[in-house]
């Protein structure tokens, strides 16, 4: 019989030990089996003579993830939601009501279900290592806590704090923790059990600790806190209301009816569309990083591919700035070149820029930062080079330029490196294959700002070879980026489906519906901004020239609109590099609609604004979904999960609807 995942002893102490140790997986996390065997452990350790009880983990980085997101994503309906609450709450509550203390040693991971049985226990002792990450991050994905969490934090630390940790969703070091009352010790790692040994001991013969009730808000507080909720998510996401919810009714009661509120609104919660969606969205990043080539390539193909220790950089604008200094944070040594020294110079500054807010966000430590960028060097010839592992060219978007590029290239570095495109949308076969041993050509379709997305087409040519591909899709892994694989077409995935998407909005502007109607429509389906506005940013230069490559790749299908056109004559370029104006007029943070647009619109404004926001989303995103589908169809990409995942991680695509083919193939 295999072990199960929570076991327990007794030691010559008298100490109980209750040990998460799943032998079936690398993490920890709350499954039923585990669930069940800490109740076993529970029970067997109240039947002997302890005194007293320690909680710890035998994994190197784990204490307890959490619940198992592909069991409770599972949950038929809300009654066994809230039955399996309930279960979790018992099991915890015999922790807290065990007649000698428990102490929980927290190493690794501590996160959702595996805090929320920390706070069950007396004392909590946490190591100060770097994989010691603690909290309550369910509403990430659109859930709740349900084992008590939402009523023991509140208790804990007050209802005002417990609510803005479990709102933001986000992890605590072990330090932080400490300094918000979640944990009531930190040591170094190596120590752990021993403090927790003598501590649990210690409480043995002092008596539990007394904890002060700490200050509660009033009713307006929470009344002020659901509206300002409510006005951030625009409703969107229901655990962000109902968790304060859980806490405001359980604020004053008796533990037990605390938590048969939580059970009841967390079923609720974990059977609802949003927190469904918001998992799978969960799932396909979680798959993402586990990519292969399966599917492209024979597996066998892939072999002897060469590992990238050395990166040329070509072009030191926006794009090829970002890569530099990402691919130099990630450890490996970067040359970067540009035609022009100013252009150099600038690129650098950015890089800096870039490390040293890598800094402030306490991303890495300073000297981390001057190290990485000790490892990038500059050139405006070819100096550094000859022994690159892999070049990427992030040069204007100019299909002469850039076979110019690539012919120069190859006459430089080594005649087995990689050889990379970051074009948005120009086939790979048109820029490279020209070059000797075409095999080595790719794309590397990095997302801007390259600092914060995570994905990466990695674009594979008819003439791409299966080591090169393998090489590539290594690299991408090295970044901690996560990518999605595309056969080369104009525009791959993203680039073409998002294009097609903007060039309708344009349409519709041009057919009458104002600006901010258009964008209201969108941005309250839950896009991150809207369509008019997203032109804004990515520049209205660059949507002019992609709806022209779009045109020309896609002739009969696309009818390129000329609003964006019109706003360029007029020297309307958006917001980037410096111009604060185009559908939008900028004046720092502010943004108001540009008067001057108005005068370029078409005399017939037919539709006014008298289009109903639900007729314009179907518009707008049924092209998208058109488009999509037709990516699938031609091969482009593979399955409608990647489509998801690309969208969800390259464009902001809203994770509470669970991804563009979700969304497509609901049943309403
Ligand atoms: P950019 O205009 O900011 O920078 C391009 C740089 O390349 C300039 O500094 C220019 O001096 C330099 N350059 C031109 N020819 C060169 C050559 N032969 N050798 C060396 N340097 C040369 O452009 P960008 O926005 O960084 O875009 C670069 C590429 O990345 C384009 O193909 C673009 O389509 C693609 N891309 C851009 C974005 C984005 O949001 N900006 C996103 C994804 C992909």
């Amino acid at each position: 019989m295999t072990r199960p995942p929570v076991t327990h002893t007794l030691d010559a102490d008298g100490l109980g030990w209750i040990t998460f140790d799943d032998p079936a997986a690398r993490a920890n996390v709350m499954t039923p089996e585990a669930l069940a065997a800490l109740r076993a452990a529970v029970a067997a350790l109240a039947a002997q003579p302890v005194k007293a009880v320690v909680v710890a983990s035998a994994k190197d980085r784990i204490f307890m993830a959490g619940a198992d997101l592909k069991w409770m994503a599972q949950m038929p309906d809300p009654a066994t939601a809230s039955a399996i609450s309930r279960e979790g709450q018992f099991v915890f509550q015999q922790l807290a009501d065990f007649p000698v203390p428990v102490v929980c040693a927290l190493h690794g991971a501590a996160a959702g279900g595996g805090f929320e049985l920390a706070l069950a226990c007396h004392w909590r002792i946490a190591s100060d290592a770097p994989a010691t990450q603690i909290g309550l991050p369910e509403t990430a994905v659109g859930a709740i806590p349900g084992w008590g969490g939402g009523v023991r934090l509140p208790r804990l630390v007050g209802a005002a704090a417990a609510l803005e940790h479990v709102l933001k969703a986000r992890l605590l070091s072990a330090a932080e923790a400490k300094a918000a009352g979640f944990v009531d010790e930190v040591v170094p790692a190596t120590e752990l059990k021993t403090r927790a040994r003598a501590v649990a001991l210690q409480l043995a013969a002092s008596g539990l600790p007394v904890r002060p009730a700490p200050a509660q808000p009033d009713t307006a507080w929470f009344a002020e806190l659901r509206r300002a909720t409510a006005a951030k998510t625009r409703g969107q996401v229901p655990a962000m209301l109902r968790i304060i919810e859980v806490v405001a009714s359980g604020a004053g009661r008796p533990l037990n009816e605390a938590l048969a509120i939580e059970a009841d609104i967390f079923g609720d919660v974990m059977t609802g569309e949003v927190c469904r969606n918001m998992i799978h969205a969960f799932f396909l990043r979680d798959t993402a990083k586990k990519r292969t080539l399966n599917g492209w390539f024979a597996p066998a193909a892939a072999a002897n591919s060469r590992p990238v220790g050395k990166v040329g950089v070509v072009g030191a604008g926006v794009m090829g700035s970002g890569i530099a200094q990402w691919c130099a944070a990630r450890g490996l040594q970067v040359v970067m070149r540009d035609v022009q020294p100013a252009a150099v110079e600038r690129g650098l500054g950015v890089i800096r820029g870039l490390f040293d807010e890598a800094v402030k966000r306490r991303l890495c430590s300073a000297a981390d930062a001057a190290a990485g960028l000790s490892r990038v060097g500059t050139t405006t010839g070819w100096k550094g080079f000859a022994d690159c592992d892999l070049v990427i060219e992030a040069i204007v978007e100019n299909v002469a330029a850039k076979q110019q590029l690539f012919t120069e290239l190859a006459a430089v570095v080594r005649p087995d490196a990689l050889l990379a495109s970051n074009t948005s949308a120009l086939p790979i076969e048109e820029l490279a294959g020209h070059v000797p041993n075409p095999g080595r050509t790719l794309g590397l379709h990095f997302f801007n700002p390259v600092s914060r997305m995570a994905l990466v087409e990695l674009i594979v040519g008819r003439h791409t070879s299966a080591p090169a591909a393998e090489a590539a899709l290594a690299f991408t892994r090295i970044l901690g980026k996560s990518p999605v694989v595309c056969r080369s077409s104009p525009g791959f995935l993203v680039t073409r489906v998002l294009f097609f998407y903007l060039n309708e909005a344009c349409r519709l502007w041009e057919e009458g519906v104002p600006t901010d109607v258009i964008d209201a429509a969108l941005h309250d389906w839950g896009w991150p901004m809207g369509p008019m506005r997203l032109i804004d940013e990515v520049g209205v230069d660059v949507t002019d020239f992609i709806f022209g490559e779009m045109a020309h790749y896609f002739p009969g299908r696309v009818s390129r609109t000329s609003i964006c056109a019109r706003l360029l004559a007029a020297g309307l370029k958006g917001r980037k590099n410096g111009a604060s104006s185009g559908f939008y007029a900028y004046m720092g943070r502010e943004e108001t609609l540009n008067p001057a647009v108005a005068t370029l619109a078409p005399p017939a404004h037919a539709r006014g604004d008298k289009m109903e926001p639900s007729d314009i989303v179907d518009r707008l995103m049924g092209v998208m979904i058109a488009e999509a589908r037709r990516c699938l169809e031609e091969g482009v990409i593979k399955s409608p999960d990647d489509v998801d995942f690309a969208l969800l991680s390259g464009a902001g695509f809203p994770s509470f609807r669970g991804g563009l083919m979700k969304y497509a193939n609901r049943s309403v």
